[in-house]
């Protein structure tokens, strides 16, 4: 499949990691516009939140937990998070992925 993210998650295209478990990785994003700028994605290829079933629920669950912690071993106690789904709202990897943006004041935009 020809996905940016699953090539991470198989190692054939390089990352900064920051964790991995079974279910999911979170690494750096190429191009930060934060100072903490983190995606966590599910190893398994999910389009984005508007794929999300019923059968994801325990995986859903797992990544919601891992967050915190996740943006808590970066530093950041105040953050946000942001899951763009679909074109209209700019996602441009379509595997579904949790941006942890923080370490800065950032603006109110729903643009
Ligand atoms: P989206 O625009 O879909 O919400 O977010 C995709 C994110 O993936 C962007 O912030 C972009 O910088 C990041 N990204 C795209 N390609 C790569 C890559 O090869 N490596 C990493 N680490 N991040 C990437
Ligand atoms: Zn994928």
């Amino acid at each position: 499949m020809d996905c940016i993210f699953c090539k991470i998650i198989a190692g054939e295209i390089p990352s900064t990691k920051v964790y991995e478990d079974g279910q999911i990785i979170a690494f750096r994003d190429i191009a930060p516009v934060a100072p903490v700028h983190v995606l966590v994605i599910p190893k398994a290829h999910i389009e984005s939140v508007a794929g999300i079933t019923g059968d994801h629920a325990g995986l859903m669950g797992h990544i919601w937990t891992k967050i915190p912690e996740i943006a808590k071993a970066e530093g950041l106690n105040q953050f946000r998070i942001v899951t763009n789904t679909g074109a209209d709202a700019n996602q441009t990897v379509n595997h579904l992925h949790f941006h942890i943006v923080g370490g800065r004041k950032l603006a109110t935009a729903f643009g």
